[in-house]
């Protein structure tokens, strides 16, 4: 646990009933700014208390009373999430936009987020939590997509933010830096050299770590697209959900989303086939889930042009390929060239420019239904997890390359 900074703010009204370790299972009671389990530094998860949340009743009043039209995008779903005042810039409830050509493929559409990409749910819940316990500093490694929407929260929080990303990360997520006013250091190296950088500065200047799964709140912000994509579907659970899998933080929430939900009461019936879908150039996830293995490798030099991909040993990588195996999913690694191909594709015939990430999804459904592990009568999800426009100088690079 963290020492606590600034005035006792602290959890008067929570809704949060304790901590579970994902790993070891420990049990830690409400403290201001947690960060992972005291006994084996695994991830903690929020538990609550659900009280008046049970039952189709409370499912199918969500938006409904003049209270709660107040709250949109993601916060429709508040009671669901940690108590607290918003820092809001009108995340989530994105577009679920049915496929032109597959009747039964259905594409959810991150990009419509506020910076371009999913990571802005993660980021508004967490920075939402931390400015409610007075934390004024935050660092992050990130890929990019995740320094871009911190560097923006951070700014609507009026929180100082320092960001450490490769230095070959899209443009964007540089520019958006600058434009937000954080502090932004280029690294030689990978995400994983970032994070090293902020482990070993944090204490000293002052900073709250935002590293992925070293807190439990951007897990609660990012499970809201597994409400979101259910909702959408009309309380069904789809056959499968393909998520391109860099630190995991989505696939992990919403696994936990379809489990609170079934404590609800609010959904039933078979959970679907998580697909994590990695770039063949950085696959740890890939290799140890066809080795059998609980926990990956660090992957060797990993490289793709699927920056938000890059990240060689995913914090998480016990949870993800607990849930991947739990629900009878797989996972898919596939090359750039595939990624581009998909993305090309989807341009084309369905009008939406992919993030990288994203071709990753519909590339690995292409996959799968090529080898029939999945059927085209099955229903699934594809996650475009952030806006192609966030990659214009490395799409430049690539189609021109490509042809
Ligand atoms: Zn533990």
């Amino acid at each position: 646990m963290f020492e606590v900074w600034g005035p006792p703010l602290f959890m008067q009204m929570t809704n949060i009933a304790f901590f579970e370790c994902s790993r070891c299972k420990s049990i830690f009671k409400p403290t201001p700014l947690p960060t992972v389990c005291e006994k084996c530094a695994g991830t903690l998860y929020v538990r609550y208390d659900f009280s008046g949340q049970r039952g189709l009743s409370a499912r199918d009043s969500l938006g409904q009373n003049k209270d709660d039209r107040r709250w949109s995008g993601m916060w429709r779903y508040r009671k669901l999430l940690p108590t607290v005042e918003p820092v809001t810039l009108g995340e989530g409830w994105t577009p679920m936009l049915r496929s032109r050509r597959y009747e039964n493929v259905f594409l959810k559409e991150e990009g419509a987020n506020p910076t371009g990409t999913f990571k802005a749910r993660g980021l508004s819940m967490a920075i939402s939590m931390l400015r409610s316990y007075g934390v004024n500093k935050v660092a992050v490694p990130s890929a990019g997509n995740a320094g871009g929407a911190v560097a923006a929260y951070a700014a609507a929080a009026g929180m100082e933010a320092h960001i450490f990303m490769p230095k070959d990360v899209p443009m964007a997520n540089q520019v958006e830096c600058i434009a937000y006013g954080a502090h932004m250091t280029l690294v030689d190296g990978l995400i994983s050299d970032c994070a090293r950088i902020v482990t070993e500065k944090k204490q000293a200047e002052g900073w709250f770590d935002l590293s992925t799964l070293k807190e439990p709140f951007r897990v609660e912000g990012k499970k809201t697209m597994g409400f979101e994509l259910v909702e959408q579907l009309g309380w069904e659970y789809p056959d499968a959900v393909f998520y391109p899998t860099g630190g995991g933080v989505g696939l992990i929430g919403m696994w936990k989303a379809f489990e609170e939900m079934e404590e609800l009461g609010w959904i039933t019936g078979k959970r679907p086939r998580m697909i994590a879908v990695q770039a063949a150039g950085c696959a740890p996830i890939a290799k140890a889930f066809d080795e059998g293995a609980d926990a990956s490798q660090m992957f060797q030099n990993a490289a793709t042009f699927a920056a938000g991909l890059r990240v060689p040993k995913p914090y998480g990588d016990y949870i993800i390929l607990e849930n991947v195996r739990k629900s009878g999913g797989t996972v898919v690694a596939l090359s750039d060239q595939q990624l581009l191909t998909s993305l090309r594709d989807w341009a084309l015939h369905e009008g939406l420019l992919l993030s990288p990430e994203g071709a990753a999804s519909t590339a690995a459904y292409d996959h799968l239904i090529s080898i029939g592990f999945l059927k085209e009568s099955d229903r699934v999800v594809l996650f475009n997890t952030g806006s192609g426009n966030k990659y214009t100088d490395v799409l430049a690079r690539h189609l021109s390359d490509h042809g």
